[in-house]
C-alpha cells in the first residue's frame, strides 16, 4: 500500500489531521480491546484509493537541544520511506525557523511534497494560507481545517492522484512471506545474515534499488520464499527516539505485508509489553505467528531452563498462548534453521481448511461437553458449523441467538477447533451467524 507521511512541527494539528484521514477506517472487524498506544500508523480510503499514511509526530523527544535535530532526521526518513509527504503549517502562527528548516530539507525531496496549512477554519484564514507559498515548495499549498474538514477534499484529490497505484501480483504471489520483527538490536538483521550465509550482505542498501526490491528470495527444502523487507533492518539513526519510530513504522508495513510475522526477543532481556502490543497488532491483521527468543547463547542454563522460559511467556501471553515460541542463537547459528521450517509450517496451518463433516462433529462433542449459557432466559442452540474461509481461517458457527454467545464461550469453542485441528501459531476467527 502506498505510504504518506505526515510532517511538521508540534502543535500544527498533526494528530487531528491524521485522526481525520484515519479515524473511519480503524474500526476494523477483528478489532482486539486493550491495545492502547499512541497511534503512528493507519489506513485511510479515498475515493476508493487506499493507502497508509504515518503520523512522524509521537517521537519527537522533549529534550530541546536534541529536538531539532530528531525533527530534521524524521523529515529525511518520511522522504525517503513515504510516496508523498505532507508538511503541516499553522496558519495562526505563519512560517516559523523550524518550518523553514524542514521547507528546506523537503526543497531536495523527489517524493511529492504537499504543504497543508492547517487551522484554516474560516474564509478568512484560508486567504491568508498564500503566505506560505514563501516555503517555496512550489504550487502545492492546501488550506484546510483538521477541525470542520475544510478544504480537505481538495488535498485528498490531489494526494491520491500522485501516488502509485497498488501492485496486485502479491496476491498472486504463492510464495510464503515472511517477515521477521521485533525491537532493535533483538538480532534480525544477524538472523537474516546467519540463514542468508556470512558472505551475502543483503542488508547492504544498494542505490536506486526501489522499494519493492528489499523482499529478499529464499528457497528452503524446495519452497520458496521471501523476508520481506530485509533492507529495512540495518537502518542506523542518531536519535533513539527516531530509531524507535522508524523500527515502529517499519514493523507496521512489515506486518501488513507478511502471512507470518516471526515476532524476536532477546534471550537475556525477555518479552516487553511493546513486544506484547506488537503480537496483538499481528493477531488483529490474522498474521501467523511465532515467537523466537534469540540470544539464547547469553543465558545461563540449567535443565528446563527453556521449557520454563516458555512457560513464563505463554503466562503472560495469555489469549496468544497458540504462539510456537522458539529458542536460536544467530550468532552461534544454534537452531536458526528451525525458525524459516516453523514459519512455513504455521503459513501451511493458516492455509488449511476443514472438512464440514469433521468440524461438526468436534462442534457436537464441545457442546456435548459444555452447553452455550442461556439468553435473556431462551437456549442458545448452535446448529451448525462451517469453515467460511482459509487464509486466515474463519469459522461461522449458526445459532437460534448469535448475539446471545459470550466471549468466553467463544474462545472455548476456538480452544476446542485448536484441540482438534491444531493451527499451531495461527489466529482463527470464529463467528457467529444466524440460523
Ligand atoms: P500536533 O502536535 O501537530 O499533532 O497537533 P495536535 O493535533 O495535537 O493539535 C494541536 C492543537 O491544535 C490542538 O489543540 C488542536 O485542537 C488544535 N487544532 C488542530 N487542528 C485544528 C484546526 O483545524 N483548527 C483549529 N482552530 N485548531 C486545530
Ligand atoms: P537488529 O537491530 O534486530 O537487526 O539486531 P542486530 O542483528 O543488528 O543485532 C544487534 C546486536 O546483537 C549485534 O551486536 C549482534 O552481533 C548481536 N547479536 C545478534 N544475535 C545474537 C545472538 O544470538 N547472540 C549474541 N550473543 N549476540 C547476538
Amino acid at each position: 500500500m502506498p505510504l504518506v507521511a505526515i510532517v511538521g512541527r508540534p502543535n500544527v494539528g498533526k494528530s487531528t489531521f491524521f485522526n481525520r484521514l484515519t479515524e473511519t477506517r480503524d474500526a476494523i472487524v477483528f478489532d482486539q480491546p486493550g491495545v492502547t498506544r499512541d497511534r503512528i500508523y493507519g489506513d485511510a480510503l479515498w475515493n476508493g484509493a487506499a493507502f497508509s499514511v504515518v503520523d512522524t509526530g509521537g517521537f519527537v523527544p522533549r529534550s530541546a537541544d536534541r529536538f531539532e535535530a530528531a525533527i530534521r532526521e524524521q523529515v529525511a526518513i518520511a522522504m525517503e520511506e513515504a510516496d508523498a509527504v505532507l508538511l503541516v503549517v499553522d496558519v495562526t502562527t505563519g512560517i516559523t525557523d523550524l518550518d523553514e528548516e524542514m521547507a528546506a530539507i523537503l526543497r531536495r525531496s523527489k517524493t511529492p511534497v504537499f504543504v497543508v496549512v492547517n487551522k484554516c477554519d474560516n474564509e478568512g484564514r484560508r486567504l491568508e494560507a498564500s503566505a506560505f507559498y514563501a516555503l517555496g515548495l512550489g504550487g502545492h499549498i492546501y488550506p484546510i481545517s483538521s477541525l470542520n474538514g475544510s478544504g480537505t477534499g481538495e488535498l485528498l484529490d490531489a494526494l491520491v492522484a500522485v501516488l502509485p497505484h497498488l501492485p496486485e501480483d502479491e496476491e498472486e504471489d504463492t510464495r510464503v512471506r515472511i517477515a521477521f520483527i521485533g525491537r532493535p538490536n533483538v538480532g534480525k538483521s544477524s538472523l537474516t545474515n546467519a540463514l542468508l550465509g556470512e558472505d551475502r550482505s543483503i542488508v547492504t542498501e544498494i542505490a536506486g534499488t526501489t522499494r519493492d526490491s528489499i523482499d529478499t528470495p529464499l528457497k528452503h527444502h524446495g519452497r520458496d520464499l521471501v523476508l520481506i523487507d530485509t533492507a529495512g533492518l540495518r537502518r542506523r539513526s542518531k536519535v533513539h527516539e527516531n530509531v524507535e519510530f522508524y523500527s515502529a513504522l517499519r514493523t507496521q508495513r512489515a506486518i501488513e505485508r507478511c502471512e507470518v510475522a516471526v515476532l524476536m526477543i532477546e534471550g537475556p532481556e525477555g518479552l516487553q509489553a511493546q513486544d506484547i502490543v506488537v503480537l496483538k497488532e499481528a493477531e488483529t491483521m490474522r498474521k501467523g505467528l511465532v515467537l523466537v527468543v534469540n540470544k539464547w547463547d547469553l543465558v545461563e542454563k540449567e535443565t528446563n531452563t527453556s521449557r520454563d522460559y516458555a512457560a513464563k511467556i505463554r503466562d503472560r501471553l495469555q489469549t496468544l498462548a497458540y504462539v510456537p515460541i522458539l529458542f536460536v542463537s544467530a550468532l552461534t547459528k544454534q537452531r536458526v534453521h528451525r525458525v524459516i521450517e516453523e514459519a512455513v509450517k504455521v503459513g501451511d496451518e493458516r492455509k488449511k481448511r476443514i472438512p464440514t463433516a469433521k468440524l461438526n462433529e468436534v462442534m457436537q462433542e464441545a457442546l456435548a461437553g459444555h452447553q452455550p449459557p442461556s439468553y435473556r432466559g431462551a437456549l442458545v442452540k448452535i446448529k451448525f458449523a462451517t469453515q467460511v474461509r482459509e487464509a486466515p481461517p474463519v469459522f461461522a458457527f449458526f445459532a437460534n441467538h448469535p448475539k446471545g454467545i459470550a466471549e468466553s464461550y467463544r474462545r472455548y469453542l476456538e480452544n476446542r477447533i485448536r484441540d482438534a485441528f491444531g493451527f499451531e501459531g495461527v489466529p482463527i476467527a470464529v463467528v457467529f451467524k444466524q440460523k
